[in-house]
């Protein structure tokens, strides 16, 4: 590629201490350079946002909001330019990167249009009590590779809305979308009020334990969630955590199966099945079974796995080579334990390709079903008896989401009332709204993303309680 890419800190576009290679995972094959931070640099970014902070955070909210519509607006005019290059670092399909594109540009004006109003607690005899909400400081936003543009802009939006600034540091693997947003941000916002430095997966623990670190706002693994919470612990700071999932997908017994199979089958291999929320589990009863399970392999032969970047591709690679061996090693083990009716082998070319793969027959403790695994990979269950059904579904550590899918909405939702996840969707999937709350339930997180309670997350209560002074 023929282009650099710098990091930005204090407003100025400035290169790493050293600098690594950014894979594509269509080739497998370098395509670009990325600038890499050293600590001074995570030092230096820390202590600009430090800075910015106390001038940021008394500019009115209007202000703030206009200059977070107007980042919404340079990253729509140049939506194209974003897409064509999260497709080279990330994998998905252009149409797809496209569609992460404008949902960050849609988040930004959804919480440039937020605003928490002082809340009255008391106003009686006197005694008035308000509970204003006041900005943390300087937030850390670490992001993962699955959405790299889309989850940054979850944290960034209301964040500054609320009068926070940021250090914002993206997955190694997709650091590019994000270098591209700090320029759009060294142009439109004061210096220091956002900061973007790289890393290769080892300096995050020296900004989620800085003490000039507020507040981190975390989304990946939940292994690196637990580490990121200890070390946010020495400075007592405020964190969200949005973790990993493995979200099942419970069918009822009045849909047609083939008619469900093709919805559930959107739901597991939207960006090669790399969400947080993919359906990894589906289980469906048992007089269904063998038609459902059928019509997800026709589905999956039908895809067309190839470069993002080509028209007509539906399935994209695997985002790294890490994730691709585990994949593989996933498929391999489910390969002894079940039947696999479509896909199963990574293709023979350069690059992270693994085909749709549908694996039916596996027990509820096979590795594919209880681990997440973050793939192209659906293995299919069958049930018997509903409430017994809904306790192998939480049968997991995780509780991100969930479906259910039924004709009567009423039983389907009745179903899902007893899903123990943050959020469970009734015959539809990924429905995520900027506007509406997102957290993860158990160890799939802590506090949360998006809707009014997101943008409470970047605040603190702050109670005055006052009455009129009394002669002694
Ligand atoms: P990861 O945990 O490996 O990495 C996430 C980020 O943390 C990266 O930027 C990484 O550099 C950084 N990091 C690594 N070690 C760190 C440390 N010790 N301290 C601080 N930061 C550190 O996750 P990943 O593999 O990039 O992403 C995939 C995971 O993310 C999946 O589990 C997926 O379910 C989860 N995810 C969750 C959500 C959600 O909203 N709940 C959304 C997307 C992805």
């Amino acid at each position: 590629m023929d282009r650099d890419f710098r990091m930005l800190i204090d407003g100025e576009l400035v290169d790493g201490a050293t600098t690594f290679d950014v894979i594509d995972p269509a080739t497998g094959a370098a395509f670009a350079r990325c600038p890499k931070a050293d600590a001074a640099l995570i030092d230096r970014a820390v202590a600009a946002a430090k800075r910015a902070f106390p001038a940021w955070s008394a500019t009115p909210i209007e202000e703030r909001a206009a200059l977070v519509s107007k980042l919404a607006d340079a990253l729509e005019t140049r939506a194209g330019e974003f897409a064509n290059l999260l497709t080279s670092e990330q994998g998905k399909p252009l149409d797809q990167a496209m569609y992460e594109v404008m949902g960050s540009v849609f988040t930004l004006r959804a919480f440039a249009a937020m605003r928490i109003e002082p809340k009255t607690l008391r106003e009686e005899g006197g005694n008035t009590i308000i509970e204003h909400r006041t900005p943390l400081g300087v937030v850390a936003a670490i992001t993962p590779w699955n959405f790299p543009i889309i989850l940054l802009m979850n944290k960034l939006g209301p964040a500054l809305v609320t009068g926070n600034c940021m250090v914002a540091k993206p997955a190694p693997t997709t650091p590019l979308t994000s270098l591209l947003f700090g320029e759009l941000c060294g142009e439109i916002l004061p210096r220091g009020v956002v900061n973007i430095v790289c890393d290769q997966n080892d300096l995050g623990d020296l900004l989620t334990s800085h003490p000039d670190v507020d507040k981190v706002a975390f989304t990946g693994s939940t292994a690196t969630g637990k580490k990121v919470m200890a070390s946010a612990a020495t400075g007592v700071k405020r964190v969200t955590l949005e973790l990993g999932g493995n979200d099942a997908a419970i069918v009822l017994d009045d849909l047609d199966a083939r008619q469900v199979a093709r919805k559930v089958y959107g739901g597991a291999m939207a960006n090669a099945g790399q969400i947080c929320v993919a359906i990894k589990r589906a289980y469906v009863p048992a007089p269904m079974y063998d038609d459902f399970c059928d019509e997800l392999a026709l589905l999956a032969k039908e895809a067309v796995v190839d470069d993002g970047s080509k028209q007509g591709t539906t399935v994209g690679p695997i985002q790294n080579k890490m994730q691709f061996e585990k994949v593989k090693a996933l498929l391999d083990d489910a390969r002894t334990r079940g039947t696999i009716l479509a896909g199963g082998t990574a293709l023979d070319r350069p690059g992270y390709f693994i085909p749709p793969t549908i694996v039916r027959d596996l027990d509820d403790d096979a590795p594919l079903v209880r681990e997440e695994q973050f793939g192209p990979v659906l293995p299919v269950l069958k049930y018997t008896d509903i409430d017994d059904v809904i306790r192998r579904a939480n049968d997991s550590d995780y509780g991100l989401g969930g479906t259910v899918w039924g004709k009567d909405v009423a039983r389907a939702t009745d179903v899902a009332m007893r899903i123990d996840s943050g959020t469970v969707w009734v015959n539809q999937y990924l429905a995520i709204d900027a506007n509406i709350p997102f957290r993860g339930a158990k160890q799939s997180g802590l506090g949360g993303e998006l809707g009014e309670a997101g943008l409470h997350e970047y605040t603190q209560a702050h109670i005055v309680n006052a009455v009129a002074f009394a002669d002694a």
